[in-house]
């Protein structure tokens, strides 16, 4: 997963990284172009409550363009849903996630935030409202508060705090001796993979967004760290539009929708018990054979 990290106010410090994850050096302009300049927010011209439509939606990495990787999606979702995106590895449920949040732009078809284009938005407009939160966290190297406050950076010190206590990473920080100053990254200290998606919670929990796109942790996280990223990620969805590539049945099985995807194309959409009822089903025999808990 791509998550792209950039300093505040300062050089982008992964730059090399993010260019060689997304292999456009245009799109890695653009990207660059969007970040705030300074900490004064630029106005938001449309407030999305966060509705989303997709509407025959394909797409085909550049590289390989004879690949359908998303197939005819459609969907629509109503503010505040959750959508549970389940299906084996390489179905595209990432490459959804990047569509989403405009990473990529679609061969066909379109999005629609509000009833509005996606395209209509700016990136700036539209990723100040959408808030992701990766599998694999990458965090940029700098402080835990520059991590977490690049979520929205003109909130105070307090809302800060505020934010790591509802991702329930306080208490971790603070148990460093520089506590929110300590240095992370490759120069600093190493963080844990449930730390890390810890900080990206508080990261996004800062943005209060009307969109929220999570990667569910996996049993790779140790399984303290899993409850509390677990905990987190619950408060967090709460009243907002979320889609979580989902691992866990407790999320799946209280998703308003849950699609499964194969080969890019929905292949069933429903309720956990609709889904089950279905003879011969794609959903059914997933619960059965009970690998939720390895799909990635
Ligand atoms: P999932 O998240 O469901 O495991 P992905 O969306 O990551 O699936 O991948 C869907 C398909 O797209 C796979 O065949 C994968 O190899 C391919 N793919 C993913 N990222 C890229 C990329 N950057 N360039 C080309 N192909 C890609
Ligand atoms: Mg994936």
């Amino acid at each position: 997963t791509i998550f792209v990290g950039a300093s505040i106010g300062g050089l982008p410090v992964q730059y090399a990284q993010i260019q060689k994850a997304v292999g456009a050096t245009e799109r890695v302009f653009d990207l660059i172009d969007e970040q705030p300049e300074n900490i004064t927010p630029r106005p938001i011209k449309n407030q999305l409550q966060g509705k989303v439509e997709i509407n025959n939606l394909s797409f085909a990495y550049p590289s390989r363009p004879d690949i359908q990787v998303i197939n005819q999606i459609n969907l629509h979702v109503n503010p505040g849903e959750t959508i549970a995106i389940v299906g084996s590895s390489g179905a595209g449920k990432s490459t959804l996630a990047s569509l989403l949040n405009r990473f990529y732009e679609p061969t066909l078809g379109e999005i629609r935030f509000d009833n509005l284009p996606a395209t209509s938005l700016s990136l700036y407009e539209l990723r100040r409202q959408m808030a992701i939160v990766p599998q694999d966290v990458l965090l940029f190297g700098g402080s835990i508060y520059e991590n977490i406050v690049y979520g929205k950076p003109e909130a105070s010190k307090n809302e800060v705090i505020e934010a790591a206590k509802k991702a329930n990473a306080d208490e971790f920080i603070n148990q460093f001796p520089e506590a929110y100053e300590t240095i992370v990254g490759e120069r600093g200290v190493q963080l844990s993979g449930g730390q890390r998606q810890r900080i990206a919670i508080a990261r996004a929990v800062l943005k209060d967004p009307k969109i929220l796109i999570l990667d569910e942790a996996t049993s790779a996280l140790d399984s303290q760290s899993e409850k509390l990223v677990q905990d987190a990620l619950e408060k967090l969805m709460k009243g907002r539009t979320s889609f979580v590539i989902a691992h866990r049945l407790s999320t799946i099985k209280n998703a308003h929708q849950i699609l499964v995807m194969e080969e890019g194309k929905i292949v069933e959409k429903g309720t956990h018990n609709q889904l089950i009822e279905k003879d011969k089903g794609v959903y059914k025999k997933f619960i059965e054979l009970q690998k939720l808990s390895t799909l990635s």
